[in-house]
């Protein structure tokens, strides 16, 4: 193919570059290459063979135990399957919501993923958006209030461990208390961890969002904390929510559990690779890894007079959004005024620097135009 090698540099030089974006960097899966001459399909539910086996079902289930396992539960309560990513184990947590309490009103808050609006539209559910608190957790108090109006309605409460923004983490103990307090018999708890699914089980003190709370379903992002060549996630739910939607299908064998029918076969050979060469430990000593380059990357942008914060412990850091030709050379994403940089595995502590370096001649330049001008 022509032109294959500039597309090649290209992507490698943006993915050595970017700094604002939560895709770990630091993997190689080169030695999956004979798997490239293969079409892998892992057609419908991973539990169910199919008449088809050219399928990696065996380690998408050996995965998904993984995972039941970090959420603190076991395969015997939970089911799952490996996604397309975050977004599908969102839209396949409100699905089954939605078959749970047909009507049902979602509550998510303003910082949650662009993706869920879509989501929600797709589904027809009715839905209000509830305000967030300065850090971009919910604002229960808000939450209170529209609550009490659709008392007499089922609630499906979409939650945030880890917003896309600045990391935040809505209170599960919160929003509890609050169910608990209007008696709310009937409802859904579904839990948006793509970002910090594989993080927040190795910190201290673990935020609580899985299955050891009663949670209904979570959906992780699998290249981006774990990182990988092709996006993908995981998604986890009470079996009992499968069991309500599965369908027997006759011409592929097999049961129609999942969203798509083909699913991607190659990528839980990537998850199960990650998971057997690290394991809990190494995930864990990756999270304190990338936790204090995030702490360095705070401090170091104060002392250059950058007001920089992060939530508790994250490795998002957000600051005052800089000039564009920063936001391009670094790749930051930014909403309004601020801008993050996100401390994933694989950043290197010098582009770090070099940013920090930029960042002090910018406003060096800015004084003296100041200066100038005066
Ligand atoms: C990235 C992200 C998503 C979407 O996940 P994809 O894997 O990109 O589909 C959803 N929610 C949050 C909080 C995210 O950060």
């Amino acid at each position: 193919m022509k032109g294959l090698e500039n597309i090649y540099k290209r992507i490698k030089d943006s993915s050595d570059k970017f700094l604002g974006y939560p895709l770990a960097k630091d993997f190689t899966f080169s030695e999956f290459a004979p798997f490239l001459d293969l079409c892998i399909n892992n057609v419908g539910d991973p539990e169910a063979k199919s008449t088809l086996t050219i399928d990696t079902k065996e380690v998408e289930k050996k995965c998904i135990s993984f995972f039941a396992d970090i959420l603190s539960t076991t395969v015997n309560d939970v089911w799952g399957y490996v996604t397309n990513g975050g977004t599908e184990g969102n839209l396949y947590g409100l699905y089954l919501a939605r078959e749970c309490y047909p009507d049902a009103v979602v509550y998510y808050s303003e910082s949650t993923h662009y993706s869920v609006k879509k989501n929600l539209h797709l589904l027809n559910m009715r839905n209000i958006v509830v305000r967030s608190q300065e850090n971009g957790e919910i604002d229960y108090e808000d939450l209170e209030q529209i609550l009490t109006i659709h008392r007499d309605k089922p609630a499906v409460f979409f939650l945030n461990v880890g917003t896309t923004m600045t990391e935040a983490v809505d209170d599960l103990e919160k929003i509890k208390t609050i169910i608990k307090k209007y008696a709310i018999k009937d409802y859904y708890i579904h839990c948006d961890a793509a970002f910090l699914g594989t993080i927040a089980p190795f910190v201290e003190p673990k935020p609580k969002f899985d299955f050891s709370e009663g949670v209904d379903s979570i959906s992780i992002s699998g290249h981006k904390f774990i990182g990988g060549p092709i996006p993908c996630g995981i998604v986890m739910c009470k079996r009992a929510h499968r069991n309500r939607v599965a369908n027997s299908i006759s011409y592929v064998g097999t049961l129609d559990t999942t969203i798509t029918g083909s699913r991607n076969g190659l990528t839980p050979l990537f998850l199960w690779s990650f998971i057997e060469k690290h394991g809990k430990d190494g995930l864990k000593r990756r999270v304190c890894e990338s936790q204090e380059l995030a702490a360095y990357t705070e401090r170091k942008l104060n002392e250059i007079g950058v007001n920089a914060w992060r939530n508790k412990e994250a490795l998002t850091v957000v600051f005052d959004k800089p000039s564009k030709k920063v936001c391009e050379k670094y790749q930051l994403a930014s909403e309004e005024a601020i801008a993050h940089i996100i401390c994933v595995p694989g950043i290197k502590k010098e582009r770090i620097d070099s940013l920090l370096f930029d960042l002090e001649n910018e406003k060096k330049e800015k004084e003296n135009l100041v200066l100038l001008e005066v």
